[in-house]
């Protein structure tokens, strides 16, 4: 085959893989053809790179091969995490991309074959300046989420005014390279200074926007690889970065949308440290407690349950058992629906994953728009392991970081009966006034112990 052949031939798979990133989109958008989704974009992606290897540019395979079995070495136990986990790792996948962009970048400035324009420069400066922040970002995110770096937001006066001076700094470096690409002294300090902002821009985030800025980065972490695809003339690395940077800041855009914030509180808000005023000065007020016993004949005299799943569901890893109660129930003639909240539990789409997970039917999963108007004649709402989702302060308290959020209505519902272990807030670190409500019941323990014996009793004991 002649190379202008074979060179036509690569590019027609390069859009076939295209195509599959675009239709791996389409797929991902609903949780009835998601699996097929992933399959798709895994197809897109082992395409990309197959071809990639086929390029007659490709001379040195052994390098590749050696770098090969050293991601996949990384990759695949990153790939076996539990599923609350996930953030983390998506977090260190979106650091590694990065870093490999960067690398790739500096490795283009400094070994290109041929000695690079300006515009190749201002190129190659903006992709490693995002390449860079998004590495040791996305670290700071992984460890924030991992729980080895302190999950609170880290502030101090005058912070931003000094982030912002920062950045500054790595654009004027990118801009004086532009101007003399030759000056090979300024590219190193240029990549430490925007090493440094990575760390500043995350750190005075708190625990709980990190899903959110991990989104954000997952964005940069695309828009640096689409760079890239510039520098190295790749018309698939363009696209497919394109691809990645717009659908995680669609992604982003729709999370803040559903906990009521604004970039630029999410960014510069320090949210997500414990109130005093919630977690310290709580004047005396009253719960009420219930056992399983209890709980299963509430059930069991019920017309209309609706279940709310949460973070704690996840963590109890309690989705196998809450379907073996959707059964028994449903069983019984009682009506159970699942009410799904877009930003309950860790990352969106965490209670659909779950629960498709235990298989439960897709039909009987339904958002908050469309459920909360049920509640009023809803007998049961039985919330597991949730809590700011169900946080009426978020309609009524202007004072709470989380006014304006649009929660789930479970307290119109006749009874509300809440599984999780204590008192202790939920991520947003607030006290909870549906505890308090008088037709709350607060059912103490861990969601997969007291769902099993709510389901014990349901079946009679056996
Ligand atoms: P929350 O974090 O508000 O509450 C979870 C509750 O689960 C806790 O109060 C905890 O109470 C309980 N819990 C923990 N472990 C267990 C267990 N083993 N058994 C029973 N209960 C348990 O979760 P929600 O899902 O209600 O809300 C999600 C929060 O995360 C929101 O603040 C949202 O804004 C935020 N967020 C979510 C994102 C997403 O994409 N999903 C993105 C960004 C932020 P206790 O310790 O007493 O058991």
């Amino acid at each position: 085959m002649n190379p202008l052949e074979l060179q036509q031939y690569l590019d027609f798979a390069y859009i076939v893989a295209v195509v599959l990133f675009i239709l791996s989109l389409k797929f991902l958008s609903s949780p009835t053809t998601s699996r097929l989704g992933v399959l798709a974009g895994e197809i897109g992606a082992a395409l990309a790179v197959v071809v990639t290897l086929c390029n007659p540019e490709v001379t040195e395979y052994r390098w590749v091969l050696i770098t090969l079995i050293i991601g996949a070495g990384v990759g695949i136990p990153l790939g076996l995490v539990h599923m609350t986990a996930v953030p983390q790792r998506t977090a260190l996948s979106h650091a590694f991309g990065a870093l490999s962009a960067a690398i790739i970048g500096i490795a283009e400035y400094y070994v290109g074959t041929a000695p690079v324009t300006r515009f190749q420069m201002g190129e190659i400066a903006l992709e490693v300046i995002i390449g860079s922040l998004t590495f040791t970002g996305s670290l700071i995110a992984a460890g924030k989420l991992q729980e080895i770096l302190p999950q609170r937001p880290i502030v101090y006066r005058g912070q931003n005014i000094v982030s912002l001076s920062v950045l500054a700094g790595a654009l004027g470096l990118a801009v004086a390279l532009v101007v003399n690409p030759a000056n090979t002294m300024l590219f190193p300090i240029m990549v430490v200074v925007a090493l440094i902002f990575g760390v500043l821009l995350v750190t005075p985030i708190g625990g709980a926007d990190m899903p959110t800025v991990i989104s954000l980065l997952n964005s940069y972490a695309g828009f640096s690889a689409a760079l890239l695809g510039f520098v190295l003339n790749s018309k698939v690395l363009v696209v497919s970065g394109a691809l990645d940077g717009s659908s995680g800041f669609i992604l982003s855009v729709i999370m803040c949308k559903a906990m009521n914030r604004s970039f630029t509180n999410v960014m510069f808000g320090a949210f997500g440290q414990v109130q005093a005023s919630a977690a310290g000065a709580k004047e005396e007020r009253v719960v009420r407690s219930a056992t399983p016993e209890d709980a299963a004949a509430i059930l069991e005299a019920a017309n209309r349950v609706v279940i709310v799943p949460g973070y704690g569901m996840a963590v109890a890893q309690a989705q196998h058992k809450v379907r073996e109660l959707y059964d028994i129930l449903t069983k019984k003639g009682i009506d159970v629906r699942f009410a799904i909240h877009p930003v309950a539990g860790r990352m969106p789409g965490h209670m659909n994953v779950l629960l498709a997970e235990a298989d439960i039917p897709y039909e009987k999963l339904i958002e908050m728009d469309e459920i909360n108007g049920d509640f009023p004649q809803t007998d049961v709402a039985l919330i597991i392991g949730a809590n700011d989702v169900t946080n009426p302060a978020a309609r009524t308290d202007k004072s709470s970081p989380i006014f304006g959020m649009p929660i789930l209505d479970v307290d119109k519902a006749h009874t509300v009966m809440v599984i999780k272990r204590s008192m202790n807030p939920g991520f947003a670190g607030i006290d909870n006034p549906l505890y308090y409500l008088d037709n709350t019941l607060m059912l103490f323990g861990d969601a997969k112990q007291f769902v099993t014996s709510i389901v014990k009793e349901l079946s009679g004991g056996h």
